[in-house]
């Protein structure tokens, strides 16, 4: 037997024993700190959070659903999905929830992994599938803590958040932020959205999916999948766009540019609004209510910078206090910070804190030097901004199962060599260098400038560079 850790029942931590527990000779558990499966779809709960990535590809390939509800469904659909995948693939009776890690030990043959109550579990593979959105990031505003009123973060939203007849601040206008601002603008009292830099916007395409459709896609499971290869299809062209290309780039600018044009009416709001970054340095945002929303008359768009958070609201730097009952971080999340706060020792008690001290790296985002018998999944440089991270889960979940039978035919553990993820890593870097992503800062950035979330290229091409494990790759 194969003992198997996964820690994180997200997307990831699921497609990952999907994969592993069809092989009886993995024994495979998965800890979770949390009380339930959904990773991100767990805990956004915010008013408005849906998914922007049509649900015909941010769904599994292995279990595609005949019953979405629309192209782009809420998120308490997705969360549902992803419990009855969990389920019908026998993995929710392998999962400990309520269990969270605080560190792991490499001691030269096995991993020791550590509860936060203390107690210790063996196995001889990691996988740590903790997501890169898992961890909110606040700002430190001078201030904050004598704020009267509610202060949140959008991913820790709870539904006795008072909104109706409110006053309501949000802070951010990222994906979270263009979410949730239309679906409470009208039922708050009144709405203050703090911008600092504008989005690049694309209208959504949502739609309904109605009784035919999924009656059809019940008698004829194919329709599924070419819903799903027409999606990809499109992502490839905003993929396109994003990454530069001479003909759909400026055709997604302009339909960025019609959008703002025909959704705001005032000129000074629309010039407020218009982005100044490059286009998709950040990720491109799919709405349709967000310009409609600000332009209400009981939403205000705030651009001047935000310089402290008083006992009744926020300060901005032309003095001006902007009074509220509850204030909304939307300011994202710690991505760049891979596995904190855990602490992973590997090899000869080597440090993945220190060995990542100038940004997190791994070979094709799953595996460290010094670290053996240990895949990430959504790791360093596997994000995209542009289509759906679940294809890269399922690859990983592939890859590393193949791994595993390695592990358990041969006498030593599976520890890729330094040389080849440093030569991987300086490929990855040197690539993300000239891309679009160094255009601002984002949460794909760490502080310093490197790109540790992102993948440089086509989705297809991580997928032919890590549809086999190489031995030669492994020390
Ligand atoms: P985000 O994209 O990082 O946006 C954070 C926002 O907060 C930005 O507008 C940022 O401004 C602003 N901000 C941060 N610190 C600030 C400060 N000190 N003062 C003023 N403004 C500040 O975070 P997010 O909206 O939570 O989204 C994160 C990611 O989650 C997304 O990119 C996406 O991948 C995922 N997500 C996905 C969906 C979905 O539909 N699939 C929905 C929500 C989130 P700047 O731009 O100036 O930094």
């Amino acid at each position: 037997m194969t003992t198997i850790v996964v820690i994180g029942a997200g997307f990831g931590g699921i497609a990952a024993a999907a994969e592993l527990i069809k092989d009886s000779r993995n024994d495979v558990t998965i800890l979770e700190k949390a009380d339930r499966i959904g990773g991100v779809w767990r805990d956004n709960t915010y008013p408005g959070c849906a998914c922007d990535i049509p649900a015909p590809l941010y769904s599994y390939s292995f279990a595609q659903n005949p019953a979405w509800s629309r192209r782009y469904p809420p998120h308490r659909e997705i969360l549902d999905y992803l419990e009855r995948c969990a389920t019908q693939h026998g993995i929710t009776g392998r999962i400990r929830f309520g269990t969270e890690v605080t560190g792991a030990d490499w001691d030269g043959r096995r991993w020791t992994v550590t509860l936060a109550g203390g107690e210790r579990i063996e196995a001889d593979v990691l996988i740590p599938a903790v997501g890169q959105l898992s961890r909110p990031s606040i700002p430190s505003l001078p201030g904050a803590a004598d704020f009267r009123g509610v202060a949140l973060h959008t991913a820790h939203w709870r539904p006795d958040v008072p909104v109706d007849g409110r006053r309501i601040a949000v802070i951010g206008t990222g994906a979270s932020a263009i979410q949730l601002v239309p679906a409470i603008a009208g039922r708050a009292a009144h709405v203050t959205v703090f911008q600092r830099t504008p989005p690049w916007t694309l209208p959504k395409p949502d739609r309904r999916y109605g009784r035919l459709r999924h009656g059809a896609y019940r008698r004829v499971p194919p329709l599924m999948q070419a819903s799903r290869a027409g999606t990809w299809l499109l992502t490839l062209v905003a993929g396109a766009a994003v990454t530069g290309n001479r003909v759909t780039a400026p055709l997604v600018r302009a339909a960025s540019h019609l959008q703002r044009r025909l959704q705001v009416r005032d000129p000074r709001l629309r010039a407020r609004v218009t982005p100044d970054e490059p286009m998709g340095c950040k990720r491109i945002l799919f709405t349709n209510a967000w310009y409609p929303a600000l332009a209400r008359p009981d939403v205000d768009l705030v651009t001047e910078k935000i310089v402290a958070v008083t006992e009744d609201g926020i300060r901005t730097a032309d003095g001006v206090d902007h009074p509220c009952d509850v204030l909304v971080y939307g300011t994202g999340f710690a991505a760049t910070e891979f596995l904190v706060p855990m602490r992973i020792t590997g090899r000869d008690g080597a440090e993945l804190a220190e060995a990542w001290r100038e940004g997190a790296h791994a070979y094709l985002g799953m595996t460290v030097p010094g670290f053996p018998n240990m895949f990430l999944v959504y790791g360093p440089n596997t994000n995209t901004g542009n289509t759906s991270v679940i294809y890269f889960h399922e690859v990983q979940a592939r890859y590393i199962a193949q791994a595993v039978r390695l592990v358990a035919q041969g006498d030593r553990p599976l520890e890729v060599r330094a040389e080849r993820a440093a030569t991987y890593d300086a490929e990855m870097q040197s690539r993300l260098a000239g891309s679009v992503w160094t255009g601002c800062q984002s949460w794909y950035r760490t502080a310093s400038g490197r790109v540790v979330t992102n993948w440089p290229g086509k989705a297809q091409e991580y997928r032919r560079r890590a549809a086999r494990v190489d031995r030669s790759d492994f020390r």
